[in-house]
């Protein structure tokens, strides 16, 4: 194979990176057919407001790999990000989260949950993809009002205008956006006021210390502060804990998603959960 390679060539003589390749092809092989073979199942993890009150979801993809158990999408989304794998997955998340709000809708305990929907840069790039959501809406029958599409901030920054114009296509539906993983890019002040945001996420790894740890509070009652004042909705992810919870309630923050309250859960058991709170 390396026998005629020049420069600029890789060579794959090392077993092990060739180990490595392989292994990545076949992922990616199989990652291809796993949406026809039925193998990607949306996770649920439920989101209170300040009086512990649920008022929507997260909708996390996993896949049910047959040899390998539930794979988390650390470990297979990035790879689908290099390639155009990430398209018809990120389409079935849109497909099956709208069928979902179009189900919950029937059930008066569930009908008034949002759901938020995790996009890629790839797909939120793709052109259509303001149809893709107008579609898929449309087909499923599902209330735009309840759909939150949350992009992040290094994709938002890759093309500010591109973003701002296609956030404000989109809005015009109904549909809600939410800006993921804040405090983990760079985004300045000025770029936050050009984009019609509705939400702000703050990432996890700023409340994983609190309140101990006196840079994260200070980031944290900071991004809440110009959230607020900005007249954005702000929701702290990664809550494990119930002094984390009551920092970020005394300083403003409007909603929660974390461990402390549930994991991420399928379908079944997150209907039982609503159901366990209203019975
Ligand atoms: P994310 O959107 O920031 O999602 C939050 C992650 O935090 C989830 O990990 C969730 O399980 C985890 N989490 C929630 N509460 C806690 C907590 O209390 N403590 C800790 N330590 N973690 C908590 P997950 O499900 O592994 O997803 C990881 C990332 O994969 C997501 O981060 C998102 O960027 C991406 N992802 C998930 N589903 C999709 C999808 O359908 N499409 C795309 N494009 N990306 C997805
Ligand atoms: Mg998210
Ligand atoms: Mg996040
Ligand atoms: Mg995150």
């Amino acid at each position: 194979q390396a026998k005629s390679a020049g420069r600029n060539t890789v060579r794959f003589y090392d077993p092990s990176m060739q180990a490595a390749l392989d292994r990545r092809s076949t992922l990616e092989n199989e990652l291809r057919h796993a949406i026809r073979r039925g193998q990607f199942v949306l996770h649920y993890q439920p989101q209170f407001d300040n009086t512990r009150r649920i008022i929507g979801a997260e909708a996390l993809l996993r896949w049910q790999h047959p040899k390998h158990g539930l794979i988390a999408p650390g470990d297979f989304i990035p790879l689908s990000e290099q390639s155009d794998i990430i398209l018809p997955i990120g389409r079935w998340v849109l497909e099956t989260a709208c069928a979902q709000l179009n189900a919950w809708s029937c059930d008066e305990r569930t009908r008034e949950l949002r759901l938020g929907v995790n996009i890629s840069a790839r797909q939120f790039r793709q052109p259509g993809f303001i149809d893709q959501v107008c579609n898929v809406l449309e087909a499923n029958n599902a209330n735009p009002q309840r759909l939150t599409l949350e992009l992040t901030e290094s994709m938002v920054l890759d093309n500010v205008a591109d973003t701002i114009q296609k956030i404000e296509m989109i809005k015009r539906l109904g549909v809600h956006f939410s800006l993921d993983d804040f405090g983990t890019g760079f985004s300045s002040f000025s770029c936050l006021t050009r984009l019609s945001l509705d939400q702000l996420k703050i990432d996890k790894s700023f409340v994983l210390n609190l309140p101990e740890q006196g840079t994260d509070a200070v980031i944290v009652t900071a991004i809440i502060t110009m959230a607020r004042s900005l007249g954005l909705n702000i929701i702290a992810e990664g809550v494990e804990t119930e002094a984390q919870r009551a920092f970020l309630d005394s300083h403003g923050c409007h909603a929660y998603q974390g461990h402390l309250f549930s994991r991420p859960l399928p379908v079944e058991a997150f209907d039982a959960f609503v159901s366990g709170i209203y019975a």
